[in-house]
């Protein structure tokens, strides 16, 4: 059966409920199937199945200690009239590719593909595993995985969380969704820092609290990679479908990349046997993976930009572990991560480079191209990009000699709606200081309907107040632990 292993031991591995119900390895690696042969499977038989059906066949792969009744209701809970598109992840033709709609969840971002499923994953892992008490659930967040989680998560019995968000740099809409999230086991709080200093100080706040019933709803989670891998072969099939291409053709997915989840999952996909071609990794100005995909050095000292794609603003990429565990192996994974730790930096062999570079191209885009982006795609085409997906489209221009022999295909990770300053601004339409009023402006101006997840947003009271700095973050969930016990 299948387990999974550390990608810092692998002699050390635990079964699949167990690896979602701890998230990160107590040794700090991140968990990745031991046995990549018993997750191939026969594609083509795959895409014959709706999206629930796939969903099903696949988390069923990477979790067999779970039945396929709890599955199955793991997956239509997750799924069935919970997304706006009966495909839940559309393709959409826009010009001379495609547009996989990502956004089609509760919260208007793809983190919800994951996090509609994760909660009850876990769930369900508590009772295989006889875990009677509380289990805390700690996430750091660029904006959209917290409002994401603090949805999924609400009101599931045994299991709280607490959502830490940047003060500053996430969007109105992602602050009003966590803050005025009422489930009666969530919390959301402000952190005076970055992004990146709030996922370190949650691995810290880990490893310092080796018995406590903690976890994690973070991409490090194989809890949340397993659902994200469901679509690249949704996109496939709707590829075939339309005629687009014929089975077996390659394709070449464009993905707007943070911490190297929705890409990583791409690449189990391609383990798994789609056929992938490349996998584009594109960055904003926080460019560090465009980098290291191009020289083979991973650089974090570098300076910090807070970007139009918020989501995308990070520095160290924790799923990119992952990748060096697949291509490095394990000695150099740790000698790696070793090194960013104490040098900040790393840089691995030209063999691995070159290894990577078969899959993986990477570029990026900063703020004013993106805008720019946005405004010719929407002109031309008359589809709207968010921000982050306006990232991955402008990348994909930017590289279009490169793969334009394959069907591309660009994630879209975003309703323009939720960054709809961003996006009024790239138009030239006048906006206002409130994100409410400017989500109608935009659906006047370009006769677009409003996701319904979004319309409600504004009259929700605001619930979490909490904002605290970064060194208090500890000792804020060690009260909480205590309450656990
Ligand atoms: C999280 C997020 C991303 C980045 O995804 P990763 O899995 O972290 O690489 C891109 N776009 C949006 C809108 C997001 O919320």
């Amino acid at each position: 059966m299948l387990k999974y292993l550390s990608t810092r031991n692998i002699k050390n591995k635990v079964k699949p409920s167990l690896a979602i119900l701890n998230g990160l390895a107590d040794d700090g690696g991140l968990y990745m199937p031991d046995d990549l042969d018993l997750i191939k499977v026969d594609y083509q038989e795959l895409i014959k199945r709706n999206y629930l059906e796939m969903a099903n066949i696949i988390f069923q792969i990477f979790f067999p200690d779970f039945t396929s009744t709890e599955i199955k209701k793991i997956v239509n809970d997750s799924y069935d009239h919970k997304f706006d598109n009966k495909l839940i992840t559309p393709l959409v033709k826009v010009d001379d590719s495609y547009v996989l709609e990502l956004f089609h969840g509760p919260t208007g971002a793809f983190k919800d593909i994951a996090l509609s499923a994760l909660p009850l994953l876990m769930k369900s892992a508590m009772i295989k595993n006889q875990i009677d008490h509380d289990i805390l659930i700690l996430t750091a967040t660029s904006g959209d995985t917290g409002s994401a989680a603090l949805h999924g998560f609400s009101d599931i019995p045994k299991i709280k969380i607490i959502a830490f968000y940047p003060k500053l740099g996430i969007s109105e809409i992602q602050k009003r969704q966590m803050t005025t999230s009422n489930g009666k086991n969530t919390e959301a709080c402000a952190i005076n820092g970055n992004f990146d200093d709030i996922q370190n100080n949650v691995k810290q706040i880990f490893q310092q609290n080796p018995n406590a019933a903690l976890s994690s709803a973070n991409s490090i989670n194989i809890g949340r990679l397993v659902p994200q891998i469901v679509y690249y072969f949704s996109a496939y099939q709707q590829l075939v479908t339309a005629k687009a291409i014929a089975i077996n053709d390659p394709v070449n997915f464009i993905v707007p990349t943070g911490n190297f989840g929705d890409i990583m999952a791409g690449y189990l996909a391609k383990i798994m046997g789609l056929p992938i071609n490349k996998l584009v990794c594109a960055s904003n100005q926080n460019d560090v993976l465009t980098e290291f995909f191009n020289t083979g050095r991973y650089n974090k000292d570098r300076a910090f930009y807070q970007s139009t794609s918020p989501s995308m603003d990070i520095l160290i990429s924790s799923n990119l572990e992952r990748l060096l565990y697949l291509i490095c192996g394990v000695d150099n994974t740790i000698e790696y991560m070793k090194k960013l730790e104490n040098n900040h930096e790393y840089t691995i062999t030209k063999t691995e480079l070159a290894k990577m570079q078969e899959t993986f191209i990477a570029d990026q885009r900063n703020d004013q191209q993106t805008m720019i982006t946005i405004k010719n795609v929407y002109d031309h085409t008359h589809y709207l990009l968010d921000p982050h997906t306006a990232v991955a489209y402008g990348v994909y221009q930017a590289n279009h000699d490169q793969l334009k022999q394959n069907i591309n295909v660009i994630l879209a990770t975003a309703t323009p709606f939720k960054f709809n300053k961003v996006v009024l601004e790239a138009l030239n339409i006048p906006s206002q200081n409130d994100e409410f009023i400017n989500m109608d402006i935009l659906a006047k101006n370009t006769a677009i309907n409003i996701p319904i997840s979004l319309t409600n947003l504004a009259k929700k009271t605001i619930i979490h107040h909490d904002e605290i700095e970064i060194k208090e973050m500890a000792a804020y969930v060690s009260q909480r632990i205590n309450q656990h016990e």
